[in-house]
């Protein structure tokens, strides 16, 4: 009997890890992966901290080398897909050559979003999201020079955070009234850009830019409210849209992203999607989400790659997400709208949890250099654990406990 063939598009964490989780089931079939980057597989958490803080010593890629050839799978680097005939179950390749598969799974991710402003500037403009673009970083973030970031999101206080370990002077501007909004309640944002101002870094707040312009050889960027600053590169972290440019010409729904359902599979039987392009329905919350995180990119690989397979789908956790700025480590799980949060340890050492409350329910929490509390967060989440607030608040009682009792 003829092998089946998997094809999976796109080379990022989610589609080598679906590719070893086909094979990890017992996969026998032929398995092409195939991305447009030049690079193996990498992870993107390290491209903003260790890529550029320990150039020499950090390694991000995702498997080891050998790794495809030992597990067969075939993989296709520097190699854009250029379309998807889902009726024929054919992609064609840039190269022109067509590749027939059984079964598709899109793994697409995102695209940084771009601020034409600031890309008319020429040079010394940049943004970070690929593996070659935090190596240009590496020579922009030289001590004593002038950075100006754009967008005080994740990316933008990451960046701001490695920008000032290597000795720069660092300015970020964000359009919101609060930093990292899309993903961090208002008590977690205000905290961290304490910190950052503490180190030096010079936050402009709720304040959209007006113009950017070059000057004898410097940037000089005006804000709305007429500040000016001035800067020797900037850089921007506005966020990234998911790259659904195939599914779209092929036909599929797509709406904010690759709509998916629980089984990561999408409107077109056969082809599924994972990661940051995919858009999941929540059948709990009658919603639809989508999760820029290397933990839902890994989640949704496994998922996929169990639906491709026809085998049973694994139980997923509470979403869960994390971030290392200023030397906190700062981990983050389930609801980030919760209507209250309640603060257990003390903020001004850097070392607390926050419980994030709907109508006295626990739906989020965050730890602040206290990560070896997550997993059981994670486990009074799942539980939509109930207790006073100050049985939340009181350090003495163990979260491990409490999910024993909750
Ligand atoms: P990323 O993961 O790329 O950092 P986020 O969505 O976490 O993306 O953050 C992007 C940030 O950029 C948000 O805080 C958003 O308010 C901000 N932003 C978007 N457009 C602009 C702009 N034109 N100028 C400044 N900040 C912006």
């Amino acid at each position: 009997m003829k092998k089946p063939i998997f094809v999976i598009v796109g080379a990022g964490q989610a589609g080598a890890t679906a590719a070893a989780e086909l094979r990890q089931n017992g996969f026998e079939g032929r398995i092409v992966l195939i991305g447009d980057e030049p690079h193996a597989p990498y992870e993107r958490p390290p491209l903003s901290k260790d890529v550029l803080l320990q150039p020499e010593s950090t390694r991000c890629q995702l498997f080891a080398d050998g790794f495809y050839d030992e597990q067969d799978i075939e993989i296709k680097l520097g190699t854009p897909v250029s379309a998807i005939d889902p009726d024929a179950r054919t992609v064609v390749l840039s190269s022109g050559e067509t590749l027939s598969f059984d079964k598709l799974l899109l793994a697409t991710g995102a695209q940084v979003r771009r601020l034409p402003l600031l890309d008319q500037l020429g040079g010394d403009v940049y943004t970070l999201r690929t593996l070659d673009d935090a190596r240009k970083l590496q020579s922009v973030l030289q001590p004593e020079r002038r950075i100006v970031l754009v967008g005080g999101g994740v990316i933008g206080l990451e960046l701001a955070s490695s920008a000032v370990d290597l000795g720069a002077h660092v300015t970020v501007i964000e359009q919101a009234p609060m930093a990292m909004g899309r993903c961090s309640p208002r008590i977690l944002t205000e905290f961290l850009c304490d910190v950052h101002r503490k180190r030096g870094v010079v936050l402009h707040l709720g304040t959209p830019l007006a113009q950017a312009v070059r000057e004898n050889g410097e940037i000089v960027v005006t804000l709305q409210d007429g500040t000016r600053v001035v800067g020797d590169a900037v850089i921007y972290g506005i966020g990234v849209d998911p790259d659904t440019r195939l599914a779209s010409a092929a036909g599929l729904n797509v709406d904010g992203g690759i709509l998916i359902d629980e089984d990561c599979a999408t409107s077109h039987p056969g082809i599924y999607a994972a990661g940051d392009a995919a858009r999941q329905w929540d059948a709990a919350n009658r919603q639809y989400h989508r999760r820029e995180t290397w933990e839902n990119a890994k989640n949704q690989a496994i998922t996929a790659a169990r639906a491709m397979m026809e085998v049973e789908p694994t139980k997923t956790d509470v979403p869960w997400f994390w971030t290392d700025q200023c030397g906190a480590n700062i981990q983050f799980a389930g609801d980030m709208l919760a209507e209250e949060w309640i603060v257990r340890g003390q903020m001004d050492e850097s070392r607390f949890m926050l419980f994030g409350l709907n109508a006295g329910e626990l739906v989020g929490a965050i730890t602040v250099n206290q990560g070896r509390d997550m997993r059981s967060a994670r486990m009074l989440i799942a539980k939509r654990a109930r207790f006073a607030p100050d049985v939340w608040q009181d350090p003495q009682n163990s979260l491990r406990s409490l999910v024993n009792v909750a």
